[in-house]
């Protein structure tokens, strides 16, 4: 499959290094000029460009991490002035203020360029027609697709979110052959389809879909390759970096890669802030190395997280990462012990019978234990007629299974098809009604 853009993706990896290294040198005296969030940071930690000589030296940077994002809210990481920023997104922010991401003119053709080597890298060309399914607005998705698309001069329909009938009528009309919107929703649209009596695999052209927003496991990747009949490809962002364009699949799937002639990755140990060797787990943090409006040095995602600097057999040079596996506020604590919802849907995405469609439900009524419920859907047979013997043992089956890999007991309800509420977007799994 062609790389976009091969002298930066195929860089040999010590060019590389010593790039990130000069763009670094480049850019902390701007920061330190013109943010003084970043001018503090500096002076606490008491370096400047000049203490950093190599990639080694990058431990002796500050983090910064949401809350240094929400202090000095909306703007003030800003390193121009707004007459100079094109364009303003924001992360959802269920709770409270969202995050603030600015772009300047010279960010969104760098996003552009991102974004195109990400849909090239699914294989998408000029000749192709993206139906794009993210949400257009403060979201970065659908926007940032859209850019990537129309530089690799594909045909973009941009239909966001939302009426999903329409969307599958125009995915037909259209002809789309490209599908990009959240793993949630693909599945919600091969659902729609189902229930107008389309017949996805036969009367759609789609082969390809860009799918991320949200984490999704591999059990998800192969539900959603058989209902649609299309290859999908995991790709990942967030807005504090540039959104989406972060990092995507090659034809490879054997991790993403990240474009990290701009954005410079390291994998930390969450408690202690240490920088750990390629190949370990923990948390995923960022420099951006070139934008321009807003960058953020060692940015903590909370994401967790492996880095694999090895050679990929699609030729490019580019560190991978491996699928997020949660993150490191996403963790509940259940009567004292620790679960991982990822975990709960790669269980469940290995029995038969069940749906990819689930929601996880804690509570704790006035002293007393915490409860788990673990909501899941069905297969529809179990259903016409109800067959009560079979939904019985699912029950049971799930209810075990779960038992051995969260190490305590969830309640489990098996629910009939469509009970789970349907999502448009990122879908949200995990309900905590604790007061904690
Ligand atoms: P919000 O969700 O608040 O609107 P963002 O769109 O910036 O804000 O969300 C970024 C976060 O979404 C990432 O930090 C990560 O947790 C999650 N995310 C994005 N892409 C993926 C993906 N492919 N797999 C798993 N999680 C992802
Ligand atoms: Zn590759």
């Amino acid at each position: 499959m062609p790389i976009w853009n091969p002298e930066c993706e195929t860089l040999p990896r010590e060019q590389m290094g010593q790039l990130q290294v000069q763009r670094l040198q480049e850019l902390l005296p701007r920061l330190a000029a013109c943010v003084p969030l970043y001018r503090q940071k500096f002076a606490q930690a008491n370096v400047s460009a000049d203490r950093i000589k190599s990639l080694d030296d990058l431990r002796q940077l500050p983090f910064t991490d949401k809350r240094d994002l929400r202090d000095v809210y909306p703007f003030g990481m800003f390193t121009v002035p707004l007459e100079q920023v094109v364009r303003i997104h924001a992360s959802s922010g269920t709770t409270g203020k969202p995050t603030v991401g600015g772009y300047t003119r010279a960010d969104v053709a760098l996003w552009a360029e991102c974004m195109a080597r990400t849909v090239a890298s699914a294989g998408v060309t000029s000749r192709d027609v993206i139906h794009n399914a993210y949400g257009y607005g403060l979201f970065t998705g659908g926007l940032g697709f859209h850019l990537g698309a129309e530089l690799v001069g594909a045909t973009v329909v941009p239909i966001s979110g939302g009426l999903t009938r329409r969307q599958v009528m125009l995915m037909e009309d259209f002809g789309a052959t490209v599908l990009t919107c959240t793993p949630s929703y693909a599945l919600v649209i091969g659902e729609e389809a189902a229930d107008m009596g389309v017949d996805f695999k036969r009367r759609m052209k789609v082969r390809v879909g860009i799918f991320g927003a949200e984490p999704w496991s591999e059990r998800m990747r192969l539900e959603i390759e058989a209902k649609l009949g299309l290859e999908a490809f995991d790709i990942y962002g967030l807005t504090e970096v540039i959104g989406p364009g972060v990092a995507v699949e090659c034809e490879q799937h054997n991790g993403m890669h990240i474009n990290e002639d701009h954005f410079l990755a390291e994998i930390i140990d969450p408690d202690s802030g240490e920088p750990l060797p390629a190949g370990e787990e923990g948390e995923l943090v960022f420099t951006t190395l070139t934008k321009e409006a807003m960058p953020v040095i060692r940015y903590r995602t909370r994401d967790r997280t492996r880095l694999h600097p090895e050679p990929c057999a699609c030729g490019r040079t580019t560190v991978r990462m491996d699928k997020v596996l949660g993150r490191t506020d996403d963790m509940l604590i259940v009567r004292g012990a620790n679960i991982f919802p990822q975990l709960i849907e790669k269980t469940l995405l290995s029995i038969e019978d069940i749906e990819p469609h689930y929601q996880i439900v804690v509570d704790r009524a006035k002293d007393q234990l915490d409860t788990l419920e673990v909501w899941v859907e069905a297969a529809p047979h179990l259903f016409q007629p109800i067959d009560t013997r079979r939904l019985d043992a699912l029950q049971n089956r799930v209810s075990v299974e779960l038992a051995q890999t969260l190490g305590i007991t969830a309640s489990v309800k098996l629910m009939g098809p469509k009970s789970i509420q349907r999502s448009e977007g990122k879908a949200k799994r995990v309900i905590d009604k604790r007061e904690l």
